[in-house]
């Protein structure tokens, strides 16, 4: 049977190197993973950059931690059965 994920991830472009990779660094299922931006794994080199992508969504459990942390409000996470966005509650506040 194959396993369906729970959640969609959507994550917009970020400046990943200045923020640190925190999402990475936090989310316990390990759902992130930083990819290099250059298509062109040649060039990479000249331009080491690298972009944030949801590789692993499928282990994603709906914490939150990701969102708590991102400066950027780079990530938005759905539930896939209501569609409905997963939100920080108010009482949460982002760490600096
Ligand atoms: S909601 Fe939790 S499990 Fe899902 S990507 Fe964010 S930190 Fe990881
Ligand atoms: S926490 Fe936000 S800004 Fe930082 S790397 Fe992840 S998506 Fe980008």
């Amino acid at each position: 049977m194959v396993k369906v994920a729970a959640y969609r991830i959507r994550v917009a472009d970020c400046d990943a190197e200045a923020c640190g990779n925190r999402c990475q660094e936090v989310c316990p299922q390990g759902v992130f993973l930083a990819v290099p931006r250059e298509k062109d794994r040649t060039k990479h080199g000249a331009d080491p950059r690298y972009r944030i992508v949801p590789r692993f969504v499928y282990f994603c459990d709906g914490c939150g931690e990701c969102l708590h942390v991102c400066g950027q409000n780079a990530i938005r996470i759905f539930s896939r059965e209501t569609g409905v966005e997963i939100t920080l509650p108010t009482a949460r506040t982002r760490e600096g």
